[in-house]
């Protein structure tokens, strides 16, 4: 029977080309997102993969959508843990709305889900979690110290959960991507992103494929021995 797999933030970008990546390797997927109607719709019209909304950084909407999710599809094997957004700005110009609606929606989401499945990731004793970090929870980054602060929170909270789960054969990995050609990085006013690919050793932008071929391997059901591990996908841009 196909392993059932939740992508969070998997109808665009990124998180896309993990759905896509999944269901070709033979997974059930199961889609989620927030907002953007038009793109799910397009997303499932051309994968014929289910799309489902709800907002990740809410607890308990989050709860109900997984145990839906578990109702229709089946329980769940995989999780990646990839929606996100930028909400940037310096220190000094920062609200407490940008610094809540990041850790919310990149680090709090992370738990929301995990709690919602690890239950049954335990009594079955598998499991394989992915978050996706980035090279700004590593490094950091102007302007962004909320972003930096939620995808540094990933990594501490993927070594801890790894802990956990290692003797319920669960593993618990992340990746930290570069820049990847998405919505998110075309956000970028091109002066900025011009400097920036100009210090990726390789020399160009990440495409979301390779982020999603990074996440086919940590799932594998034979992939027993990495968990707590980060993976930097990154064009060399930092090598940590
Ligand atoms: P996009 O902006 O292209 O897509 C974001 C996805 O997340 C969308 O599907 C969006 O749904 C969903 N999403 C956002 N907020 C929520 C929420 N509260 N609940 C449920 N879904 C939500 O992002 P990318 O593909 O660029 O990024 C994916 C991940 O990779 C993010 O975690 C990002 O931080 C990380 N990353 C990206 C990098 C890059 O260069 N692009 C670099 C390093 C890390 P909707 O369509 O409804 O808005």
């Amino acid at each position: 029977m196909s392993r059932v797999a939740l992508v969070t933030g998997g109808t665009r970008g990124i998180g896309e080309a993990i759905s896509v990546a999944l269901k070709d390797a033979g997974y059930k997927v199961v889609a989620n997102y927030c907002g953007n109607d038009d793109a799910a719709k397009a997303f499932m019209d051309k994968t014929g993969i289910a799309a489902i909304k709800f907002d990740v950084s809410d607890f308990d909407k989050t709860k109900e959508a997984i145990t839906q999710i578990e109702n229709d599809y089946g329980t769940i094997d995989v999780l990646v843990n990839n929606a996100g957004i930028t909400r940037d700005g310096t220190m000094h110009r920062m609200d407490a709305d940008q610094w809540d609606a990041v850790i919310k929606t990149n680090l709090g989401s992370c738990f929301n889900t995990s709690r919602a499945v690890i239950e049954g990731m335990r009594d079955r004793k598998f499991g394989r979690i992915v978050n996706v970090g980035s090279i700004n929870g590593q490094a950091g980054q102007y302007g962004q110290v909320n972003y930096a602060a939620a995808k540094s929170g990933i990594h501490g909270f993927t070594k801890a959960l790894a802990q956990e789960g290692a003797g319920k054969g669960i593993t618990v990995n992340a990746i930290a991507p570069g820049y990847v050609d998405t919505d998110m990085v075309r956000a970028v006013p091109p002066d900025v992103l011009e400097k920036i690919i100009a210090k990726i050793p390789v020399g160009r932008l990440g495409s979301p494929k390779d982020i999603a071929r990074t996440v086919l391997f940590l799932v594998d059901d034979d992939a027993t021995f990495i968990t707590g591990s980060t993976i930097s996908v990154n064009g060399g841009q930092h090598m940590y």
